[in-house]
């Protein structure tokens, strides 16, 4: 998903694209994509700057890093970029897509910030039970 920014016709461009999650290498240990990351933009030019508007639909199976408690998500969300032409021959919009996304979501996803996690030793869930072993 190159864009030449010299090459961008006066009226814009339109740009739909579907691609396999797993070609960004974007999960981590906490989240996982669960649906192809739908990307719709609209590319704009004028006075030597480039526009982008991006709009970028996915799902995400997140993994609470202390409990183990999954939780799916649907994602939708809208990104909008400018590239001065001069410095910017080309854009690599895949790649803006997956830095944003990862800075969306956190390496390590926690079901709530107070997640007590799992008994090490009897595997007993904290959040909803006690066992003999803690927590402390
Ligand atoms: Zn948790
Ligand atoms: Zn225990």
């Amino acid at each position: 998903m190159l864009i030449r920014t010299g090459e961008i016709p006066l009226d814009g461009l339109e740009i739909h694209e579907t691609v396999d999650p797993s070609l960004l290498d974007l999960g981590t240990e906490s989240i996982q994509y669960t649906a192809p990351l739908q990307i719709d933009c609209t590319v704009r030019k004028e006075l030597g700057v480039v526009t982008v508007e991006a709009a970028i639909g996915t799902a995400v199976e997140m993994t609470c890093h202390l409990c183990l408690r999954v939780l799916g998500e649907d994602v939708a969300r809208r990104f909008q970029w400018y590239y001065k032409v001069q410095d910017h021959p080309q854009i690599d919009v895949l790649e803006e897509v997956r830095q944003e996304i990862m800075l969306g979501y956190p390496m390590v996803w926690l079901c709530r910030e107070d997640c007590r996690g799992l008994c090490p030793q009897c595997g007993a869930n904290w959040n909803e039970e006690t066992c003999v072993h803690g927590p402390t």
